[in-house]
């Protein structure tokens, strides 16, 4: 990586410029303070009685740490609760991200990987972990990050002895050169609708809690389909859709080009999707072992929308008329999508042995409120802190978006789900004393809470205890 690839750019603006222009007055100060009690970039005030700076590790700050192993590191709490203040001049770098010393744009680079942290809110990021960076890359002697590349600063990084501890320092760095490239590169959506690979913050696209994957166009081989579907995505994505609906469109039409590129590769333009090409697709497709009913079913709707919408804005010029499917034409669904968690599942969850099993609490309450409720696994993970009203008649209803109507509705609640739903706000309130936004935090990567938990982790927990059950019961005694 060299200084070429700073300054070349397609608008004119160098990374300098954007930087100066993306980072807030807040972030790019020399010294950022931090408050003790920042969600993201502190681990709570030190234990010690009185101290008020940020804690480090055992909820000591640095100095109280290093006293406390000093001292053959006795009891905590009688340390915590004896030991005087810390002695000796404040300085200044204290709970404070130290950047000075660094190059106006080196600097910029680094304080705009801290301003992302700190909007995405994934990531505990304690200014220690960013000033061992800062003595990495001044040391580097470098003008950007973008002066080396990744495995350079592996090495510089181990020649620095930030190996081990500085582990968290070393992700940083590539978190931050990662975003200096973006942004250098032009991380605009013009430039991300010409390529071939969208990733959903490049577009805009709402920060999910789910790991969105970029929608790729290069697995449809035919150059003008694949500018035609791009055309649809795009003006799909305009229309309001989600970024993970989209995608789903890009790979229903995926399949529709590997059948032409294997049945019919005589199809060579628009004009060659007849009829008759549509029928064998539609046999074929509903054939298709790997795909379910469902899968099939959407596929076909979505090809359908597809032509439609190519001959109402002729985005595949010289598409005849006639190529289009018809609504009876397609399979029925097999049945209503079935609930996620399986009923055999929920059955176990009324024997009190059972549910002892599960890692936490909060996968407790969130399946005991599935089971009572009849709630989908999706809707029930998005609670927020307190979903629970009082319906006219004096009885607690929980108040819930339905994400596959997109409506929100009422459900009373019995006994045992109203139970669980206070013991789990009880839970948080222990861990979160300033209040968490979710009913059903994130039990990763998620300093505020604000993240809710996913179904992907509830059905690899699920899958894990129902394994752990097998293993544990055993026949009933006479
Ligand atoms: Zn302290």
């Amino acid at each position: 990586m060299t200084t070429a690839l700073r300054a070349a750019r397609t608008d004119g603006l160098s990374l300098l410029d954007k930087l100066q222009e993306a980072v807030r007055p807040e972030f790019a100060m020399e010294l950022i303070h931090t408050d003790p009690t920042h969600p993201v970039f502190a681990r709570g005030q030190c234990r010690v009685i009185g101290c008020e700076r940020g804690a480090w590790t055992k909820l000591l700050c640095n100095s109280h740490y290093g006293r406390w192993t000093h001292e053959g590191r006795r009891d905590l709490d009688l340390f915590a609760t004896t030991t005087g203040p810390v002695v000796g001049g404040h300085s200044d770098r204290i709970d404070a991200f130290d950047l000075r010393g660094l190059p106006l744009q080196l600097r910029l680079e680094i304080a705009y990987s801290i301003q992302i942290r700190h909007d995405q809110r994934t990531i505990r990021l304690v200014p220690m972990m960013v000033n061992r960076l800062v003595r990495l890359v001044i040391a580097a002697k470098v003008g950007s990050l973008l002066d080396h590349g990744l495995e350079r600063w592996t090495l510089l990084a181990h020649e620095h002895g930030l190996t081990d501890t500085g582990g968290r320092a070393m992700g940083q760095l590539r978190f931050a050169w990662r975003q200096a490239l973006d942004l250098a590169e032009g991380l605009d959506a013009e430039a991300e609708f010409a390529r071939d690979t969208w990733r959903a913050a490049a577009l805009g696209a709402r920060p999910s809690p789910k790991k969105v994957p970029p929608i790729c166009f290069d697995h449809i081989p035919q150059r003008w389909l694949r500018e035609a579907v791009k055309r649809a995505c795009r003006y799909r994505l305009g229309a309001g859709k989600a970024f993970g609906s989209v995608s789903i469109d890009e790979r229903a039409l995926r399949w529709f080009a590997a059948f032409l590129h294997r049945h019919h590769p005589e199809v060579d333009a628009a004009s060659g999707i007849s009829r008759e090409v549509l029928e064998h697709y539609l046999s074929w497709l509903t054939a298709a072992p790997e795909l379910s009913g469902n899968t099939t079913n959407t596929y076909l709707v979505v090809l359908r929308s597809f032509l439609q919408a190519c001959h109402r804005h002729d985005w595949m010029p010289g598409l005849s008329g006639r190529a289009a499917l018809y609504l009876d034409e397609l399979p029925p669904r097999p049945r209503p999508l079935p609930r996620f968690i399986p009923e055999f599942v929920m059955t176990q969850l009324e024997d009190p042995d059972n549910l002892a099993l599960l890692p936490d609490e909060t996968t407790r309450h969130l399946l005991i409120l599935i089971q009572e409720t009849g709630l989908r696994a999706n809707d029930a993970c998005l609670l927020e802190y307190n979903p629970v009203i009082i319906d006219s008649a004096g009885w607690p209803c929980l108040k819930y978006f339905n994400h596959k109507m997109t409506t929100e509705q009422l459900v009373p609640l019995s006994q045992r789900a109203a139970d669980a739903v206070r013991a789990q706000q009880h839970h948080l309130d222990s861990r979160w004393p300033a209040r968490c936004p979710k009913l059903f935090p994130s039990p990763h990567a998620n300093p505020d809470g604000a993240q809710p938990f996913s179904y992907a982790t509830l059905r690899h927990r699920l899958a894990a205890w129902q394994q752990q059950i097998a293993y544990t019961t055993r026949p009933a005694s006479p």
